[in-house]
C-alpha cells in the first residue's frame, strides 16, 4: 500500500495550484503585525483554489516586541516563518534575506503596514498565471504622501531615469510579484550597494502592471527619514550607472578647449595692446571656478571609490541570528 502524505493529498486535490511566498521585512512594527495578518489571512482564505501562500517575516533587528508578536501568531497550521537578523541592516538587506528564504513559485515582497494594498494580490496572480514573470504594483496616486515626499520622489525618478542604464518605472516600490525564475536570478546578484527596485528592473523578463491606491500606515510611524532616502537614492544611482564619472571627460575637454581659445585671445590682445595689469577679478573667478569643479569631480570619484571598498570588503549583506521556518507536514 502506498502512503499518501498530506502534501501529496493537497496536490492531488488541487493539481496546478502554485505556492506563493509573501516576504515581509519588519522593523519595530509590533502594533502592525496583528492587523496585517488579520487582513492577509482573510484574503488568502478566499484564494485557496488559486494559490497556496506562506509568509516569511524578516525581523530587521527590531528593538520592540515585534519578534514576540510574530512568534505568538506562529503555529503548525499557519504557514508563517520568521527570520531574525542580528541587528538592523535596513530594508534593502532585509528584503534580500527574505528572497533567499522564500520557497514559493512566486514571491511577493510586501510592507507590513498595509500601505501596499493586499487586495490587489489576486489581480497580480492572475497576470502571473497569464504569463507575466514580474507584476509591478504601481501607486495610482500618492496623496497619502506629503507634498515634499512627492516632489523629491518625482525628482529622484527623473534624475535616475535620465542617467541610469536601465530605467525604473515611476511610483513602483518593492511591492510586486516575482516569478521563481526571476527570484533565482536576483539571488545571484550579491552586490552590497543596492537599491532593490533598480535590480528588479535590471533583470528584465516579461513585465505587467497593476494599479493600487496607497493608504496611510495601519500603525506606527515610517522609519525612512529624508536623509536615509537621500542616501538610498545616491546608492541607487551610483550603483546603476558610471555616467557621472564619464561626464568629466566631456566637461574637462570642453573647458580645456575654451581655455585654449581664451589663452589665444589674451596672447593676441597682449601683442596688440601691450601688457595689461588689471585682471585680478577674472583671475580669481577662474581659480574659484576650476577649484570648485575639481573638488566636485574628486567628490564623484570618492562616491564610487567608497562603494568599491564596500564591495571588495565582501562582507555579507545581513547576518541571521536565528530562523523559525514553517515546515510543511511530512516534509
Ligand atoms: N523596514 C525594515 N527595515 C528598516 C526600515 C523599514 O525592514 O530598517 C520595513 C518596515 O517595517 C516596513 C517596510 O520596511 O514593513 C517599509 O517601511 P516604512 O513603512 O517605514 O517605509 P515607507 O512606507 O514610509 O516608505
Ligand atoms: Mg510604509
Amino acid at each position: 500500500m502506498t502512503v499518501v502524505t498530506d502534501v501529496e493529498q493537497q496536490d492531488l486535490a488541487s493539481p496546478n495550484v502554485p505556492c506563493v511566498t509573501l516576504v515581509v521585512p519588519v522593523f519595530n512594527e509590533q502594533d502592525a503585525i496583528g492587523p496585517f495578518l488579520d487582513q492577509i489571512e482573510q484574503l488568502l482564505k478566499t484564494m485557496h483554489d488559486v494559490a497556496h501562500f506562506d509568509i516569511v517575516f524578516v525581523n530587521d533587528g527590531s528593538r520592540d516586541g515585534t519578534e514576540l508578536a510574530i512568534r505568538s501568531c506562529m503555529s503548525p497550521d499557519r504557514a508563517i516563518s520568521l527570520v531574525n537578523l542580528s541587528r538592523n541592516f535596513g530594508k534593502e538587506a532585509a528584503l534580500w534575506a527574505g528572497l533567499k528564504y522564500a520557497t514559493g513559485d512566486a514571491v511577493i515582497p510586501i510592507d507590513v503596514d498595509l500601505q501596499d494594498d493586499p487586495t490587489i494580490i489576486p489581480e497580480m496572480i492572475a497576470k502571473w498565471r497569464a504569463g507575466a514573470q514580474i507584476v509591478n504594483a504601481r501607486r495610482s496616486d500618492r496623496s497619502s504622501d506629503t507634498w515634499i515626499k512627492r516632489v523629491t520622489a518625482q525628482g529622484f525618478y527623473r534624475v535616475f531615469n535620465a542617467v541610469a542604464d536601465q530605467p525604473i518605472p515611476q511610483d513602483v516600490g518593492d511591492f510586486r510579484l516575482l516569478d521563481r525564475q526571476v527570484v533565482d536570478v536576483l539571488c545571484t546578484l550579491s552586490e552590497r550597494v543596492r537599491l532593490n527596485k533598480a535590480l528588479f528592473g535590471w533583470v528584465g523578463f516579461p513585465t505587467e502592471e497593476v494599479l493600487f491606491e496607497r493608504h496611510q500606515r495601519s500603525a506606527g510611524v515610517s522609519t525612512f527619514s529624508y536623509w536615509r532616502l537621500w542616501n538610498m537614492a545616491l546608492d541607487g544611482i551610483f550603483a546603476s550607472t558610471t555616467k557621472p564619472l564619464r561626464i568629466w571627460t566631456y566637461i574637462g575637454s570642453s573647458l580645456a578647449l575654451l581655455s585654449f581659445v581664451y589663452a589665444g585671445y589674451l596672447f593676441l590682445r597682449t601683442l596688440v595692446f601691450g601688457v595689461d595689469v588689471p585682471g585680478y577679478a577674472s583671475t580669481v573667478v577662474l581659480i574659484l571656478l576650476f577649484g570648485g569643479l575639481n573638488l566636485f569631480a574628486v567628490g564623484i570619484l570618492g562616491e564610487y571609490i567608497g562603494r568599491i571598498l564596500t564591495e571588495v570588503r565582501d562582507r555579507p549583506l545581513y547576518v541571521v541570528r536565528n530562523a523559525y521556518l514553517h515546515q510543511e507536514p511530512d516534509t
